[in-house]
């Protein structure tokens, strides 16, 4: 996926200044985590329902129950309301059944949910990564598609646009109107 593909391009120190400014967007303050003493604690998000430690994690990997567990131990620690893990990659199945039915909500975003909020809440930076990678855009599910590789295209009040699969292709193509001039077409559902 481009953006996780940008994003992962960057320092850590980056990557997790992204996503404080994503939270704040989400609302709430954000403030780095005490220094060097815990390293299950990038960010603390003082969200309107408390405070939340933060683990950023830009691997390619996914990511496992050693780090699930030691970010768990360090929302205990700190007293916090919750914890999330961000990563631009995913979650072992092993992971996400660790996070069941815990005394605090640990919630994991992984690289699809990651793009998708930041699509809503950050549009131009998002849209800046993909100019970035010197990708179009598909009108119809937003995801990037490289021109190099793009399979299928059509043009449309003389513009090109671009797929990588027949079926968004298909939809666009009944009803090219739908798709055109909207800034984020899968926020409508
Ligand atoms: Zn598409």
């Amino acid at each position: 996926m481009i953006l996780c593909e940008g994003l992962r391009k960057r320092t850590a120190r980056d990557f997790q200044g992204v996503i404080a400014q994503l939270l704040r967007e989400i609302g709430g303050d954000v403030t780095p985590g005490p220094i060097g003493a815990d390293e299950g604690v990038d960010l603390l998000w003082k969200a309107t329902d408390g405070e939340f430690i933060v683990q950023c994690k830009k691997w390619k990997a996914k990511v496992g129950v050693p780090v699930v567990r030691e970010v768990f131990g360090a929302a205990m620690r700190h007293k916090s309301a919750g914890a999330i893990i961000v990563t631009t990659s995913e979650f072992t199945d092993a992971a996400k059944d660790w996070t069941i039915d815990l005394r605090i909500p640990l919630r994991l975003v992984d690289g699809k949910q990651l793009f998708d909020l930041m699509d809503q809440r950050m549009p131009t930076f998002v849209a800046n990564v993909f100019k970035e990678a010197n990708v179009a855009r598909c009108p119809v599910c937003g995801d990037g598609v490289d021109l190099r590789l793009a399979k299928v295209s059509t043009s449309y009040e003389n513009k090109a646009y671009y797929f990588w699969a027949e079926t968004c292709l298909r939809l666009f193509q009944r009803e090219p109107g739908r798709f055109v001039g909207v800034k984020s077409p899968r926020a409508e559902g």
